[in-house]
């Protein structure tokens, strides 16, 4: 089968006009977050970046993630993600370019699954970065496995009327939507992946309860209201009417595992890239001291371990964006065709692991060929490291996706009492199909 992830001259330029835009024009600001954190410092970060945000505009490259019958670009998976992977360099880059997550997950969402009405009221002032949406399923007690999620949605005349617990909500704090994923059947009845539906929560609803934004290892002194907080929630007796359901409830069934995956196929690829743009940063960072740094018997490029680690980063790295533009342009090829993101699910799961690992591995390098100084606030890379930790747990861990990846592969084969390379048997077979040809006399002897 061919693969092309060739883009056109035009689009090369854009991405060309993108890496120089971020990284003069948005990778500064990296050096002021300790400003932001001030009093009035997030207005003046507003105010910093809104005409970047008017450029981007005007080089018609924002909010690029939808089709073009919903308001996007119509760019496509593979050119998304290649612009994600520039966009990904920088932590601020994807929200000046009005796609940052989970902003254009939930956009992407209410554009395969809102009613007009939705659609209007919600995801147009998303993609017009008029505020800021949180996507809430996860739970204390459930992450990994959602169906056992207990948070539930009950009707109530003309309402939904929501109790539960969740936590990892990113941004619920500064958001005006919740999107929150609810029990609203039982799965003895309608199967595990029915009884599950996506309501659209405003924030200010009485009962939506934020206890606190929980610190984390990327941000362990994060205040509550914070940008890029994960928020812990009680809603209790939460009220919204019934038509805030996203993609109907036709005879008891909840949409709300199709919705997910339709979501986040597409989020794991931009995901993936943005993690080869982090990847790429730590790969110069190492590959500038190795040529820089000299010890012992000469420079650390010339030393076969270290040329080892920048051979197995290259290696990890460019499988990495083969196998996500792979991905992408599968999914691509299925969107022309009309058919499901599903069936690219083993090489979505394949990239969401992978991509993470590499990622890791890469900035591990970095920081460890830096010594001391790689350790330090004075380079990105230890908030690079603290950051990519949670590249291996956020939308699914690890083993989730290696689980889908080996259930697909074992699809293909069946069990077999003798293993089917077995040379004796091979051999017997072989005998009796060329038995004409040969010396059975020796053979059997
Ligand atoms: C930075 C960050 C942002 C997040 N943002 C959001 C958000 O916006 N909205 C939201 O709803 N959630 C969010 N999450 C939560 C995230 O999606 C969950 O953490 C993730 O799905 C795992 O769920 P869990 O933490 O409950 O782990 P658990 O379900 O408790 O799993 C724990 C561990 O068990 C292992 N495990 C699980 N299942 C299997 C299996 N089948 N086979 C083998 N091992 C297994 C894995 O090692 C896993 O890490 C975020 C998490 C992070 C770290």
């Amino acid at each position: 089968m061919a693969w092309d992830f060739q883009t056109e001259p035009e689009f090369e330029a854009k991405l060309e006009w993108m890496r120089s835009f971020v990284r003069n024009e948005i990778m500064p600001l990296e050096t002021l977050d300790d400003q932001w954190r001030e009093p009035g410092g997030w207005d003046r970060f507003a105010a910093i970046t809104a005409p970047l945000k008017e450029e981007v505009k005007r080089q018609g490259l924002w909010a690029a993630h939808l089709p073009p019958d919903m308001g996007g670009l119509g760019f496509g998976q593979v050119k998304l993600g290649l612009m994600h992977e520039i966009l990904g360099a920088c932590a601020y880059a994807p929200a000046i370019f009005g796609n940052q997550a989970p902003d254009s997950g939930n956009a992407e969402l209410l554009a395969v699954g809102g009613t007009p009405e939705q659609k209007a009221q919600w995801m147009q002032p998303l993609l017009d970065g008029k505020f800021r949406s949180c996507f809430s399923m996860t739970e204390p007690g459930a992450g990994a496995d959602p169906t056992r999620l207990t948070t539930r949605a009950e009707l109530d005349g003309d309402e939904w009327v929501i109790n539960g617990h969740k936590w990892f909500s990113s941004n619920a704090s500064i958001a005006e939507l919740l999107i929150v994923m609810c029990r609203t059947g039982d799965p003895a009845e309608v199967g595990p992946y029915k009884a599950f539906s996506m309501i659209l929560v405003p924030r200010h609803t009485p009962g939506v309860n934020i206890l606190r934004d929980v610190p984390t290892m990327s941000h362990p002194d994060h205040r509550t209201g914070e940008p890029g907080g994960h928020a812990e929630i009680l809603y209790e007796n939460v009220r919204v009417p019934k038509d805030n359901i996203v993609g109907g409830y036709e005879a008891g069934l909840g949409q709300g595992f199709a919705l997910a995956q339709k979501r986040l196929g597409p989020g794991r690829i931009h995901h993936a890239m943005r993690w080869l743009g982090q990847s790429q940063r730590a790969f110069d960072m190492l590959c500038e001291r190795a040529l820089t740094r000299h010890v012992s018997g000469g420079v650390l490029s010339d030393k076969q371990m270290i040329q080892d680690w920048i051979a197995e980063s290259y290696a990890e790295m460019q499988a990495a964006r083969l196998l996500t533009l792979q991905a992408a342009w599968k999914m691509d090829q299925l969107h022309a065709a009309g058919r499901h993101y599903s069936d690219a699910r083993t090489e979505i799961a394949v990239i969401k692991f992978w991509g993470a690992k590499a990622l890791y591995n890469v900035i591990d390098r970095a920081i460890q060929i830096h010594g001391s100084l790689g350790y330090t606030t004075d380079l990105p890379l230890e908030a690079m490291y603290r950051n990519a930790r949670a590249a291996r747990i956020y939308d699914g861990p690890d083993e989730v996706h290696k689980v889908t990846v080996a259930r697909q592969m074992l699809k293909r084969y069946k069990e077999s009492e003798v293993p089917t390379e077995h040379v004796p048997t091979r051999r017997r077979a072989a005998i009796e199909k060329f038995a004409d040809y040969l010396d059975l006399a020796a053979l059997n002897s």
